[in-house]
C-alpha cells in the first residue's frame, strides 16, 4: 500500500518495509543495548556530542553491502527480518492443515522465493497488461486503463485513494493527487547541478534498458525512453515540491466531480470515478489542481504512441521485483546503486520478507505479536506516554511566549490525543485476498488490488481510528494530525529504544524522546494547524501565531546552516516539522525524567549521572553510517535531518545539556542563540 494519509508524520522515513524482532530466538542477531565502552573519551562531548556518542559505533559498524545506510534502526530491522523469515518459512510448506492466514503468508513467500519458476515464466505474467496497453486505440480509453493499472498498484498518470476530509476529519473522502513519476521527486527533473544532470542521464539509460529487456531493439528503446522522460518531466512541472506539500492548505482543494471534469477535460473522469470501485461521489479532494491542469495539457500535446510507452514503462517498473533476475538487477542498478549507493542487491529471502510484509503485513503481524509481544510492553509504554503527556501539559502551561487563550486550546488538543501502542485491536481481514502458490507476480498484483479496494471502501464513511498505517513489526512511530493520535508499534518497543533492563534515564532519552517527538508533531508548523478533532482550523490568536512563527523560523535557520556533505545543505523548511519535534520531544522527555526523580536523584551508573545517561540514550539511537549517495538523495526528499544533526542540533539548544556535561559557555554544543519553540 503506497498511500498514507496525506499528512501523517513518521519518526524516520520509509516505515512500510521495516520489520523487527521483540525477542531474540536462537539463530537471530543478539539484542544491542547501550554500551558505555563505545563512548569516545578522546572527544569532548561539549565540542561534538554526536562524535563522542557515536564515532566508535560508526567505526565498528560499516555499512553492509546490501544497504545504503546502517544505523540502530537497521539493527532492529535485521533482527526482525530474521524472525519474520522464520514465520514465513514455517508456513511455506504445502500443508493442508495450515489456517487461511498461514496459507496466504506461506504461499506468498514460497512463490516469491521460487526463482526458477519466476525465470521460467519470464514476462508472461505481465503479458496481459502489456497487450492491453498495446491495443489502446485512443486516449479516450485511458480512463479505463488507469482503473486497471491503479487497481494493480501501477502508479501511472496520478495517484488516487482515500483520506480524512481536512475540514471534517471524522469523514473519509477520496482524493486525486499528483503522481506518475519514475524518479523520487519532481526536483530530480529540473535541478541543473552536475550530479542531478548525471542522474537524469543514467535514469534515461535505465528506462531504455528496461524496454530492451521487454524485447525492444536498442534504438527503438532509446526513443521510447526519451518519450517517457518528456512526459514525466511535463508532469513534474505541474507538481508541487516536497516543502510546499507540507502546507496542508496547498494540498486541499475540495471540488465537485463536475469541477474536476472541467479542470481536466481531456481525461475521462466520469468513467474513471464510476469504474474505480469507490462509492458514488459528489466531491473529492483534488490535492494539487495545477498538476491536473498540466496533466491535461500533456494529454493533449503528447501522441498516443508516446503515452503507450509511458504506460508500458510504469507497468514494468512497478512490477520489476517479481520479474526474472535481469529485471531485478537492472532495477537495482539504478534505484539501489546509482541513487542510493548500495553496493549489492539484498539476498532473495530479505526481499521476499519485505515484499510479504508490504503486502500481508497484518497477517504476518498477528503471528509475530502472538510470539513476541506481551502485555507488559504495552503497559510500561502507556505509563511513559502518560508521564510525557503530563510533562508537555506542564510545558505548555508555563510557556513564556504564549497567551492564555491559545494555551487553553493547546491543552485541549493535548488532552484529545489518543495513543495506539503495540498492535491494532482488530486485525485486517484478508479473507477476500487470494494467494496462489507458484504465482509470484499474480500474488503481488492481487495484493495491490486488495489494498487499493480496501482503501476506497473507506470513502463516505466515518474514519476508522483502529486502522493502522503499517504492521506491528515496523521500527518506526508516527503522529497523524487528522486523527490526532500517535502510533507506537511493537517493533520499536525494544532495545535500544526501550530496554526493560535499563535505568529510567536511558529509556527516557531514547523511547521517551521518541514519544515526545510524536506528541510535539501535534504542535509543529504543520500539526499546529489542525484542531483537537483533526480539522484544519486555526485555534491560535494572531499574536501567539506570530510568536510561534518567529520561534520556528529560528529552528529553520539553524538547520539550514548544516551541511551533511560539502556541497549539500539541509533544507531548513522541509525539515522544520521534524526538527521542531526533535527539540520539543527531547525537552519534554527531560522534564518527565526530572519529575520521575520525585526529589531523589538516582546514583550515577558506569560513572555517568542520570542527566548524562539521558542525553546518551538519545544520541545512541541516532548513530548511523550513510553512503554519500543516500545522503544526497535524502537531503532532497527526507523531512528528517541526518542523525548527526538530529543529535547535535537538538542538544545544543538545551542549556540542560551544557549543565549535564559541564560545558563552557562558548562550547560548540552550547548555542548562543538557542532556539526553543516548545
Ligand atoms: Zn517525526
Amino acid at each position: 500500500m503506497h498511500r498514507w494519509p496525506a499528512v501523517a508524520i513518521a519518526l524516520v522515513m520509509g516505515a512500510s518495509t521495516l520489520v523487527v524482532a521483540q525477542s531474540t530466538p536462537s539463530g537471530s542477531i543478539a539484542t544491542v543495548r547501550f554500551n558505555p565502552d563505545l563512548l569516545d573519551k578522546s572527544i569532548d562531548p561539549c565540542t561534538d556530542f554526536y562524535a563522542y556518542a557515536c564515532s566508535k559505533w560508526q567505526a565498528q559498524n560499516p555499512i553492509p553491502s546490501d544497504r545504503p545506510s546502517w544505523g540502530r534502526f537497521n539493527e532492529l530491522q535485521d533482527r526482525g527480518e530474521v524472525l519474520v523469515r522464520g514465520i514465513l518459512e514455517k508456513y511455506s510448506k504445502d500443508d493442508p492443515k495450515r489456517s487461511a492466514i498461514e496459507q496466504k503468508i506461506g504461499d506468498y513467500y514460497y512463490s516469491c522465493m521460487d526463482e526458477s519458476a519466476i525465470e521460467k515464466a519470464g514476462t508472461k505474467p505481465l503479458q496481459p497488461t502489456l497487450e492491453r496497453i498495446a491495443t489502446l486505440r485512443s486516449k479516450d480509453e485511458f480512463a479505463k486503463e488507469a482503473i486497471t493499472l491503479h487497481r494493480d498498484g501501477i502508479r501511472a498518470f496520478f495517484d488516487f485513494g482515500s483520506q480524512p476530509d481536512f475540514k471534517d476529519a471524522q469523514q473519509v473522502i477520496s482524493a486525486a493527487e499528483q503522481g506518475g513519476l519514475g524518479l523520487p521527486d519532481r526536483d530530480y527533473y529540473f535541478k541543473d547541478d552536475e550530479k542531478s544532470v548525471e542522474i537524469r542521464k543514467q535514469y534515461l539509460a535505465h528506462v531504455q534498458k528496461m524496454f530492451e529487456l521487454l524485447g525492444d531493439p536498442a534504438e527503438k528503446a532509446a526513443a521510447e525512453a526519451k518519450a517517457v522522460m518528456e512526459i514525466e518531466t511535463a508532469l513534474a512541472k505541474g507538481s508541487l515540491d516536497r516543502t510546499a506539500q507540507r502546507e496542508p492548505e496547498k494540498i486541499y482543494h475540495k471540488m465537485s466531480t463536475k469541477e474536476l471534469g472541467e479542470l481536466n477535460p481531456s481525461f475521462g473522469w466520469t468513467p474513471y470515478l464510476e469504474g474505480i470501485g469507490a462509492p458514488p461521489l459528489q466531491s473529492l479532494n483534488v490535492a494539487e489542481p495545477e498538476f491536473f491542469k498540466q496533466f491535461d495539457a500533456t494529454l493533449k500535446s503528447t501522441s498516443l504512441a508516446d503515452w503507450k510507452n509511458y504506460l508500458r514503462w510504469h507497468a514494468v517498473h512497478g512490477n520489476a521485483a517479481m520479474l526474472p533476475s535481469a529485471f531485478v538487477s537492472e532495477n537495482f542498478e539504478f534505484f539501489g546503486k546509482t541513487l542510493q549507493g548500495t553496493k549489492e542487491l539484498a539476498p532473495r529471502w530479505k526481499r521476499c520478507v519485505r515484499a510479504a510484509t508490504g503486502d500481508l503485513g497484518e497477517a504476518i503481524g498477528q503471528i509475530y505479536v502472538a510470539e513476541t509481544f506481551g502485555p507488559e510492553g504495552k503497559e510500561r509504554t502507556q505509563k511513559m506516554v502518560d508521564e510525557i503527556e503530563k510533562a508537555l501539559g506542564h510545558d505548555i502551561e508555563t510557556l513564556p511566549w504564549m497567551g492564555d487563550d491559545t494555551k487553553k486550546q493547546a491543552l485541549e488538543k493535548l488532552k484529545a490525543i489518543t495513543n495506539r501502542i503495540g498492535y491494532p485491536d482488530k486485525w485486517k481481514d484478508y479473507s477476500t485476498l487470494k494467494i496462489v502458490r507458484g504465482d509470484a507476480l499474480g500474488n503481488s498484483l492481487r495484493s495491490n488490488t486488495f489494498a487499493f479496494q480496501r482503501d476506497l471502501n473507506k470513502v463516505g464513511r466515518p474514519v476508522d481510528k483502529g486502522d493502522w498505517p503499517y504492521p506491528p513489526m515496523t521500527v518506526n512511530a508516527s503522529y497523524n494530525p487528522l486523527l490526532n493520535n500517535i502510533t507506537f508499534p511493537a517493533g520499536i518497543l525494544q532495545p535500544p529504544f526501550f530496554d526493560n533492563q535499563a535505568d529510567d534515564a536511558l529509556n527516557y532519552g531514547a523511547i521517551g524522546a521518541a514519544i515526545g517527538h510524536e506528541l510535539t508533531h501535534g504542535f509543529d508548523d504543520e500539526g499546529a494547524k489542525f484542531d483537537p478533532v483533526g480539522n484544519l482550523k486555526n485555534w491560535w490568536t494572531a499574536k501567539d501565531k506570530e510568536e510561534f512563527e518567529q520561534r520556528t523560523s529560528c529552528v529553520k535557520d539553524q538547520y539550514a546552516g548544516y551541511s551533511p556533505l560539502p556541497d549539500v545543505k539541509l533544507n531548513g523548511k522541509l525539515t522544520l516539522g521534524e526538527n521542531t519535534a526533535d527539540n520539543g520531544g527531547l525537552r519534554i522527555a527531560y522534564l518527565a525524567l526530572l519529575d520521575s526523580f520525585a526529589g531523589k536523584e538516582p546514583a550515577p551508573i558506569d560513572g555517568l549521572a542520570a542527566q548524562q545517561r539521558f542525553f546518551l540514550g538519545f544520541a545512541n539511537v541516532w548513530c548511523q553510517n550513510r553512503t554519500d549517495q543516500i545522503t544526497r538523495y535524502l537531503a532532497n526528499i527526507d523531512p528528517h535531518s541526518p542523525g548527526k544533526f538530529r543529535v547535535n542540533g537538538t542538544v545544543s539548544n538545551m542549556p540542560e545539556f551544557g549543565a549535564a556535561f559541564h560545558c563552557k559557555a562558548d562550547a560548540p554544543m552550547v548555542r548562543e542563540n538557542a532556539c526553543r519553540v516548545w
